[in-house]
């Protein structure tokens, strides 16, 4: 629907620049073409986004909207009206998030690894139909969601993962945490980390993906810091970064400009983007 309205838009602009002959009906073409495959980003802040494909469809990852950072978090939620899938790294509920208000609310698939989908279940009740084998799978499988319009393979992440229910309630094992690596079909391909240490074979994620645009975390204490997240780029050499998971809370330290540090130390090339909470950028950016 978005894209439909920007395409409509788009034609108007065309008749309009072709009317004034101030650009060739080429130029106006590729302008339309362009505007009309873009992705777009939105950070929500922590290691909350939300991606919408050129296709139209919305994905969101981790969105934990309602989070300390996030000063519209509650109107942006209560303003979510089509979201097609809700991508999950891990269990936490930093991460889960309000996934089952918004599953509920608009019939979104959930998408994540079998073990934290059957906890999601069972433990938080999301909607078991919406969280099913066409679209929960397991670490090194590649899915094809929505069609074929997004591709998801879930990689490894070193942290933890269960589901708590409530403050008096025990926590309930929900598998591996993953990372995810996403492929929007006319769009780039994402490599989100999830929460994660650094670990060697994070190197190996490129094998199989060009990486675009690393989500990396940065806040330290519960997972990497600067340091290790530069080492993490370094290793995975995605074309740009996007930090992520720092000072929502005091005890997560690092920041964009110690990350800028270490990156320029490595000598890393890769562009270092970062984002606004609430900003949402669209692919392929142009300077
Ligand atoms: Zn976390």
């Amino acid at each position: 629907m978005a894209v439909g309205i920007v395409v409509i838009h788009m034609s108007i602009l065309a008749r309009v620049c072709l009317a004034n002959k101030r650009f060739a009906p080429n130029d106006v073409f590729a302008f339309v073409i362009t505007m009309a495959s873009q992705t777009q980003l939105t950070w929500y802040g922590h290691a909350a986004f939300k991606l919408v494909t050129p296709a139209g469809n919305v994905l969101l990852i981790d969105p934990w909207l309602t989070n300390p950072v996030f000063e519209n978090g509650k109107d942006e939620l209560a303003a979510l009206k089509r979201v097609d899938a809700i991508l999950l790294t891990h269990g936490h509920g930093d991460h889960v998030g309000d996934a089952v208000e918004i599953g509920k609310r608009t019939g979104a698939k959930l998408s994540s690894n079998y073990d934290l989908a059957e906890a999601m279940k069972l433990v938080l009740g999301y909607p078991a139909k919406q969280a099913d084998n066409d679209t929960t799978g397991h670490m090194g499988g590649q899915l094809n969601l929505l069609n074929g319009d997004v591709s998801v393979c879930f990689v490894p992440a070193f942290h933890g993962s269960a589901v708590v229910k409530d403050d008096k309630s025990p926590p309930v094992y929900a598998g591996n945490p993953t990372g995810l690596v996403i492929a929007i079909r006319n769009g780039p391909t994402i490599y989100d980390t999830g929460d994660t240490a650094f670990f060697s074979d994070i190197a190996r994620v490129s094998d199989y993906n060009k990486i675009d645009i690393m989500l990396v975390c940065i806040g330290d204490h519960f997972t990497m810091g600067p340091i290790r997240a530069a080492d993490a780029v370094k290793a995975v050499n995605p074309g740009s970064v996007i930090p992520m998971h720092y000072g929502t809370f005091p005890v997560l330290t690092g920041t964009p400009e110690a990350f800028d540090r270490e990156l320029k130390d490595r000598g890393v090339k890769t562009k270092l983007r970062v984002m606004k909470i609430g900003e949402t950028i669209t692919f392929p950016e142009h300077d």
